[in-house]
């Protein structure tokens, strides 16, 4: 029994053997997210394979996610690491890759727009807030800063500055050359971090156009500007992740919980999947078992209705990846087992007349499936839509969405509470009973559905068709 809620497993050194892989699938995994601030085009293409293989082995649909790195702004090779600074002693951060030789208390950034950005009086975070600066002036050779809070300095370690707007856009040029890579290699859908407006998501889906192939665009939410901007970035994305880690960092910790949930509340309500990251059981990296305080972390975000729960280094460098998903499916399928637990206030009550007629139905849909005692509501889709539709109105029972299209199978691995099935179209099918007929046919050969069960078809009428949730029909399996 796979959970409604989607689970995404980050793909690492811990897990990239075709053995571990194969576990994360059977204990729960949906989708395999390749991390592009890691790895080379070579670890990530040796990925893609193994996960292609595996998912054509088991003929299942398992989404490929590239997450694309963005601005992310870091430290360069810092000489003699770790250094480290006292409280009250002043620094100077310069651009450029590494230290100057014989030069002490000067610390090279890889960032072309360091002196710019570095505003006077602002914080600067080292290594996720470990080291805290003031900048005190800025020239042309960088930012001189006060260190507010003393630690360790090492190379590579993260540089934010939180609550500003960059000058750096995402998606940058190692974005582009990792987009061309990854659609090239089969990656079914793409993460985008750091986006701080609506433009970068246009700017990423027409490097898609060009570059021949366009899939579902994930906007990551790390930053205070994208929260200002949330709007307009949901009504370009496909789907948001709300990214806890850089977030955590940005913006103020403490309200982190209610930007997770006011986040989740705005996707349900316009009908985009989300996917709530970073951390979930992240003592499980060293620990077989996570905290009380983690179990219930994963348990919360289900209750806040979210389409999907992330893994990080929990799968890809931790010590226990296999462990960790088998814990995450046993703990939403606990929540999910509840339901009381449903959340009754994500639902929408549009004004009479405002709602679209796809969406009435769909709505309608889970109402008469839920009426009749359904075994499944079936969706034959070719662009995912009527199986998204379907999802958003959270149904209390299975979704089997239907599709001729290989792209579509795996992108609907996000989909809430939706199961796939990859089935031909014929080409004789003219009605709607057509497809019905075909549809039926498989489940019963798969032993899916019984003679006599219900079944509820929502989709497009006429087939052969794209676009157009249209129709519904109450069907008996078995009564033709
Ligand atoms: C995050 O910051 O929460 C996140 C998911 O991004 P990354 O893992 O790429 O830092």
């Amino acid at each position: 029994m796979r959970t409604r809620v989607k689970k995404i497993c980050t793909i690492g050194p811990a897990c990239r053997d075709p053995a571990i892989l194969e576990k994360l699938l059977d204990r729960g995994m949906d989708i395999a997210r390749l991390n592009f601030s890691h790895g080379t085009h070579e670890t990530h293409g040796q990925d893609i394979r193994a996960l292609k293989a595996l998912r054509a082995r088991r003929g299942v649909n398992l989404g490929i996610l590239m997450d694309l790195s963005g601005p992310k702004i870091r430290l360069g090779e810092v000489r003699g690491e770790p250094v480290t600074v006292s409280d009250g002693q002043e620094i100077r951060l310069f651009p450029g890759t590494e230290s100057r030789p014989g030069v002490s208390g000067a610390f090279p950034v890889v960032y072309p727009h360091l002196s710019a950005d570095g505003r006077p009086g602002k914080r600067i975070l080292i290594d996720d807030g470990l080291v805290v600066l003031t900048v005190r002036a800025s020239d042309a050779d960088g930012l001189v800063c006060v260190v507010e809070h003393g630690g360790p300095i090492r190379s590579r370690k993260g540089v934010n500055f939180p609550g500003q707007v960059l000058s750096a856009t995402a998606p940058t040029e190692k974005d582009l050359d990792d987009l061309r890579f990854g659609l090239a290699a089969g990656a079914d859908m793409a993460a985008l971090s750091f986006v701080q407006s609506a433009d970068d998501i246009r700017a990423l889906r027409s490097a898609m156009e060009n570059a021949g192939r366009i899939v579902p665009i994930i906007a990551k939410i790390e930053r205070p500007t994208a929260l200002e901007r949330f709007d307009e970035i949901l009504s370009e994305a496909d789907a948001v992740m709300v990214a806890r880690g850089d977030l955590g960092i940005e913006a103020d910790i403490s309200r982190i919980p209610v930007y997770q949930k006011q986040m989740i509340r705005a996707c349900n309500l316009k009908g985009k999947p989300v996917i709530t990251a970073t951390q979930m059981l992240d003592s499980m990296i060293r620990n077989p078992t996570p905290t009380r305080a983690e179990a219930t972390d994963v348990a919360n975000a289900v209750c806040d209705n979210t389409d999907a729960v992330m893994l990080s280094g929990e799968t890809a460098i931790g010590a226990f990846p296999v462990e960790s998903i088998a814990m995450m499916d046993e703990i939403v399928c606990r929540v999910e087992a509840d339901p009381d637990l449903r959340r009754p206030w994500v639902e929408r009550v549009p004004a009479p007349g405002r709602e679209s007629s796809e969406e009435a139905l769909a709505k309608s849909t889970v109402d008469i499936s839920a009426a009749v005692g359904a075994r499944y509501i079936v969706a034959p889709t070719r662009t995912g839509q009527t199986a998204g539709l379907v999802s958003n109105a959270r149904p209390g029972v299975p979704v089997l969405a239907v599709t001729a299209s290989e792209a579509i199978f795996h992108q609907m691995s996000l989909l809430w509470g939706v199961e796939a099935l990859l089935l031909p179209e014929t080409e004789s099918e003219t009605t709607f009973l057509d497809t019905v007929e075909r549809i039926e046919q498989a489940l019963l050969k798969r032993r899916l559905v019984e003679p006599g069960e219900f079944v509820v078809v929502v989709g497009g009428m006429p087939p052969h068709r794209t676009g157009g949730t249209n129709v519904v029909k109450v069907h008996r399996i078995g009564s033709a």
